[in-house]
């Protein structure tokens, strides 16, 4: 039979135990006999070799195991000293009888010494109780055993040598009574319970081989078998009470490990560990609760965390309570619920998570968990939604957060019969001269004042939101048209007073389109079309109004709109051409100059008159790149026509603000090789209407080209007369409606009269525009109009050529069939 490496190191162990207790088997056979087994049964044969006093573990643990077995041992002592004084008071009077009595007084101090010297050292142990042992304090207890055992095997040879049958019988007992207490007794250190067992077995063989009985054999035999039971008991037991010591240990190692990360955990995390009893009050409180609670620990073991959480007056903080209360009342775990704590004034927001625990005997003990200080996250959080929703500029609403609320609102609206939801979209007229002329920072002050004006006066009425740029909208529930209409009205007037901007004023104003909800099937997408409808069609009608949606203008916008996309396709594949009209010397009746003007033959509608396309494609930003072709094709013609004094070209307010225009100018003269000095340039009222200083310096730039600029349909505007005075013009242009009343009104001419002496006095050049007649002309001319330009002369005409040879026969005779209506108006002049 061949025995497994394990066994056989565990035989070595118990025969060296016998043999030589204290000594251990070679390191390197311990190692390779533990090698190469499971985890499990290399942690039992190390328990094994450790209860031996082997080291088959750190030195620590060793030293640990040992202590433990001698403090076992320790722990039996009373009982150990008064077995012995009892064994020996019974023994000394039997074995007077034939013992000498030194002999027997010797054996009996020496045992009494030895049991006082046990009993001081017991006494130092118990005071100070040891917690780790040296293989030489292991080898002191075999030594121990080693004398106390020698002792009493004295007692059985003694007996069987000289004795009487008394002394046999009491050694007898007392030996075998010996054998088996101090086996037990000593169990927890078996090379000291098998050194005295051993010791006991030998003085027995050779009493009873003394003895020389017929029963020696059958008592032998009983003998053996006693001590095989005991040595099996006191190796198991040993063996067993290792085990248990290495596994506490092993768990005690973990706890301190569980300990030291939760240390860790606890100085260094924003979060901490709390604990309740069964009550739900804090318990076991650590240093970082205390601090993150702002409490003292008297206060906080006196709380529960369901008070900690009513602490704090918030709606925020008090919609999670139900929730905790519910998990805690069924006794449930959970995670994940915030609470708001009231931490010396200030708010802080706890997230926990626990779970119940339960004592040995199964009842609720409390809860043990977790909690984390989110405050900064939430905050953070807070401000990321915050952002998400406002416009950062203003502080007011952004677009997302309108339209989420104008969803709200309109679905809330369908149960709501009283009040309509209107929806208002506002643009500011003239911010854009702000931003250009001042610069960003001071559009930036602008929309915060506009956005401030706006907020005071949507208190309680609405809602308000900044869609980007210089575009706002409001929300809000209005009793009647007339209510919504007053709010409109007042967003318009509010922005009309003056804004101050670093040390200057504007006046700005603002457009608005509203719309009332009255079609109950209308999305939100479909408010804000509408809304945007109106607030064009204000816009298209003189701006600074506020314009209600009705359902005819979403006809009269799609078919602009139409008209857009055709324009830019139209502009795209070059469908459009220019037109020369002449325009003639008043005195000579040559054709001096000539206007051109842009023409558009759409496919469908035929002939687009520029009056119709022009204001789409201001609109559009296409009058742009329009105008720039126009301009081009101008210069290119008139270049080819030498006869031409110059040629006018007409320039639409949009173009005039663009900030490119003079170097743009500049190139197209370049490229054409035009003479700046015969290009003439009409402008409009509306150019000098937007003007925010800017444009009398644009004028001079321009004019230092060398380039003519007209005041064009003179007499149509307003105040037209002081435009003359503080813009530098070349010439003025009388509006066809004036030409008109020629003969028709009574004050026709002196109106005229007035405003050509006018013009002349500050040096300017007149034009009258639109002579359809004979008499018109004649009269002009006498009044000392200097141009004149009108179907009388010419149509406007594709070629340029052509318009040299206008009508001028009966230039200076009126035709009968074409005077005057109101003949006698025409008198004064002549
Ligand atoms: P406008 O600058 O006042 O141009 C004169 C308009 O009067 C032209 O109309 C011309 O055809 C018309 N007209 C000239 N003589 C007579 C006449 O005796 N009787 C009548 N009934 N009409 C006469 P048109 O070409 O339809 O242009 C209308 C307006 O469109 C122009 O008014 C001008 O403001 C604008 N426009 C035309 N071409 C351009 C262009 O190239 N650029 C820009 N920005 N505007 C243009
Ligand atoms: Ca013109
Ligand atoms: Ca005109």
């Amino acid at each position: 039979m061949r025995l497994s490496a394990e066994w056989k190191l565990i035989f070595q162990t118990i025969c060296l135990a016998f043999l030589s207790p204290g000594r251990c088997v070679n390191p390197a056979v311990l190692k390779s006999g533990l090698g190469r087994k499971a985890a499990k049964d290399t942690e039992a044969h190390r328990a094994f070799l450790l209860a031996f006093g082997c080291p088959a573990v750190e030195e620590l643990l060793a030293r640990k195991v040992r202590a433990a077995q001698i403090s076992s041992i320790a722990r039996l002592t009373p009982f150990t000293i008064l077995a012995n004084l009892v064994n020996a008071a019974v023994v000394t009077p039997v074995f007077s009888s034939f013992l000498p009595v030194s002999y027997l007084a010797v054996w009996l101090a020496i045992v009494v010494a030895l049991m006082v010297h046990t009993s001081v050292k017991w006494i130092r142990a118990n005071r100070n109780p040891i917690e780790t042992a040296s293989r030489r304090g292991l080898r002191k207890v075999v030594l121990h055993a080693t004398i106390l055992s020698s002792l009493w095997a004295c007692v059985p040879i003694v007996a069987f040598a000289i004795g009487d049958p008394n002394g046999i019988l009491v050694a007898s007992c007392v030996t075998t009574g010996m054998i088996c207490g101090g086996g037990f007794a000593l169990a927890t250190v078996p090379q000291a319970a098998f050194r005295w067992v051993a010791i006991l077995f030998v003085a027995s063989v050779v009493s009873l081989t003394l003895g020389g009985d017929a029963h020696t054999w059958p008592l032998l035999l009983l003998l053996t078998s006693y001590v095989v039971v005991i040595v099996g008991s006191s190796t198991a037991a040993g063996w067993l009470f290792a085990s248990h010591f290495l596994a506490e240990a092993e768990l005690e190692q973990r706890g301190e490990l569980i300990a030291l990360l939760l240390n860790e955990f606890e100085e260094k995390a924003s979060d901490w560990i709390w604990e309740t009893d069964s009550f739900g009050n804090f318990r076991n409180v650590s240093d970082r609760f205390l601090h993150a609670s702002g409490r003292t620990r008297r206060e906080l073991q006196a709380l529960r965390m369901v008070d900690l959480a009513h602490t704090l007056e918030s709606d925020d903080a008090r919609g999670a309570i139900p929730r905790l209360e519910k998990a805690v009342g069924l006794r449930k775990s959970f995670r994940e619920i915030v609470i708001g704590v009231d931490v010396r004034g200030e708010a802080r927001w706890w997230s926990l998570a626990a779970r119940p625990f339960y004592d040995d005997h199964g009842s609720f003990g409390g809860y043990r968990g977790v909690a984390s200080d989110i405050t900064e996250a939430r905050r953070a959080n807070a401000l990321v939604s915050h952002l998400a929703e406002h416009d950062s500029l203003t502080g007011i609403g952004n677009r997302s957060w309108f339209l989420s609320q104008a969803e709200r609102l309109l679905a809330e609206q369908k149960t709501l019969e009283t009040k309509s939801l209107t929806l208002f979209l506002v643009d500011l007229d003239n911010f854009k001269v702000v931003n250009d002329t001042c610069g960003h920072p001071a559009g930036d002050d602008l929309l915060k004042q506009v956005a401030g004006r706006f907020t005071t006066i949507s208190e309680g009425r609405a809602l308000l939101a900044r869609f980007g740029g210089d575009e706002f909208a409001a929300l809000g529930l209005f009793d009647s048209d007339a209510a919504a209409e007053a709010y409109a009205e007042e967003l318009v007037s509010i922005t009309r007073r003056p804004f101050r901007v670093g040390n200057r004023d504007f006046a700005i104003g603002a457009t608005v389109g509203f719309i009332r909800l009255c079609t109950s099937g209308d999305t939100v997408d479909d408010l804000m079309r509408k809304a945007d409808i109106a607030l064009y069609k204000a816009k298209e009608s003189g701006r600074g109004r506020a314009l209600a949606f009705e359902t005819d203008m979403e006809r009269e916008v799609r078919e602009r709109r139409e008209l857009e996309s055709d324009l830019r396709e139209a502009y795209e594949n070059g469908k459009f051409s220019v037109e020369f009209q002449p325009i003639v010397d008043a005195r000579s009746g040559k054709v001096v100059s000539s206007e051109v003007l842009v023409r558009w033959v759409h496919p469908e509608r035929g002939e687009v008159p520029p009056d119709t396309f022009i204001p789409v494609a201001e609109q559009a930003g296409l009058i742009l790149p329009l105008g720039k072709w126009v301009l081009q094709r101008a210069c290119a013609a008139a270049a080819q026509c030498p006869e031409l004094e110059s040629v006018a070209v007409n320039l639409s307010p949009v173009q005039f603000l663009d900030p490119n225009l003079v170097p743009q100018l500049q190139s197209v003269l370049e490229e054409t090789g035009f003479p700046p000095e015969r290009l003439v340039l009409e402008i409009t009222e509306g150019v000098v209407l937007r003007d925010f200083g800017s444009a009398s310096e644009k004028l001079q730039k321009m004019r230092d080209l060398g380039i003519c600029i007209a005041l064009d349909d003179f007499g149509t505007g307003y105040s037209s007369l002081s435009y003359l005075r503080h813009y530098k013009f070349d010439k003025i242009k009388i509006d066809k409606s004036f030409v008109d009343e020629i003969g028709e009104r009574s004050d026709g001419l002196a109106i005229i009269s007035a405003v050509i002496s006018l013009a002349h006095n500050l040096g300017l050049e007149v034009t009258a525009e639109g002579v359809e007649r004979k008499f018109q002309a004649d009269a002009l001319r006498t009044l000392g109009c200097d141009t004149m330009q009108g179907y009388f002369f010419g149509k406007p005409n594709p070629n340029p050529a052509e318009i040299m040879h206008v009508r001028t026969e009966g230039w200076h005779d009126a035709k009968a069939d074409e005077a005057p209506r109101n003949a006698s108006a025409l008198k004064n002049v002549s």
